[in-house]
């Protein structure tokens, strides 16, 4: 478990990394393959490490061995035990709802959080329909300090987020992640659709880091509407300091079960 610049959660934990999405702006692909000792993994599939792996030279823990191939660190599931309650950012380097991963690693990464309840564990997904598949069988944990989250950078993937979590148990703790913002969004359009009424219990949005060619900048106004429709439905909404050369005063306001 480590400290992280990430604004909205106090550290991030990677029992798995790794994504099969390819996102243009992903930054965890390079960060990732900057520590990869290439010629390991050009041929391997889906990786289990019981073990760390150490550089050859240095002698010290490789942290990405493997890359940005879908790894699991089984050593690392119960590094966080008798740590202080914190809120925890799961796999910010992997899509750990990835069509791509087996049950049997969500399921093991699960296991870990609810042996370690004191924590609050925040997950997020650009596959926000896996929820629903795990919990449809059963494998889906449902806890006051489980938060499952969805990934939405566009209208299309906040429609597939919406309906996912309009078919969750309505105990479930979910938030959404407007970030990168790549295009104006009307997060609330979907919200009417709510069959269960269940809407989001938190919205972050944030913008692209980096320097990339095409990079999206967002619209003073995009962020307006986003902060309007939380405002109105009462819901949280957190701004990311990558908004601050856009929103002055940047409003970053938690749910009051994250709060410590
Ligand atoms: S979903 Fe996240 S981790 Fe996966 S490629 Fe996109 S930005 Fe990277």
């Amino acid at each position: 478990m480590k400290k992280t610049k990430i604004d909205w959660c106090d550290s991030s934990w990677n029992p798995v990394t790794g994504c099969l999405h390819e996102c243009k702006y992903c930054y965890a692909r390079s960060i990732a393959n900057r520590f990869s000792s290439k010629e390991k993994w050009t041929d391997k599939g889906l990786i289990e490490l019981n073990e760390r792996v150490y550089a050859e030279k240095s002698g010290k823990t490789e942290p990405y061995p493997y890359g940005f191939k879908p790894t699991l660190y089984r050593y690392r599931l119960d590094e966080y035990k008798a740590k202080k309650s914190s809120n925890i950012f799961v796999c910010s380097m992997a899509d750990l709802f990835g069509s791509w991963v087996p049950d049997s690693w969500i399921e093991e990464v699960l296991s870990a959080c609810v042996r370690a309840a004191q924590h609050n564990y925040l997950f997020l997904t650009k596959n926000p329909q896996r929820y629903i598949e795990l919990q449809n069988k059963g494998k889906l944990v449902i806890a006051d300090n489980m938060w499952y989250g969805a990934s939405a950078t566009n209208e299309q993937q906040l429609m597939i987020a919406t309906k996912a979590f309009n078919n969750i148990n309505c105990r479930t703790k979910t938030f959404l992640s407007v970030e990168p913002l790549l295009e104006d969004v009307t997060v609330s359009e979907y919200w009417n659709d709510c069959l269960n009424n269940h809407l989001v219990d938190w919205v972050i949005v944030g913008a692209e880091n980096g320097n990339r060619k095409n990079r999206v900048i967002p619209d003073r106004d995009w962020i307006r509407s986003i902060a309007f429709d939380c405002y109105d439905e009462s819901i949280p909404i957190f701004m990311k300091a990558s908004l601050e050369d856009i929103w002055n005063g940047l409003i970053q306001e938690f749910p009051k079960e994250l709060v410590h």
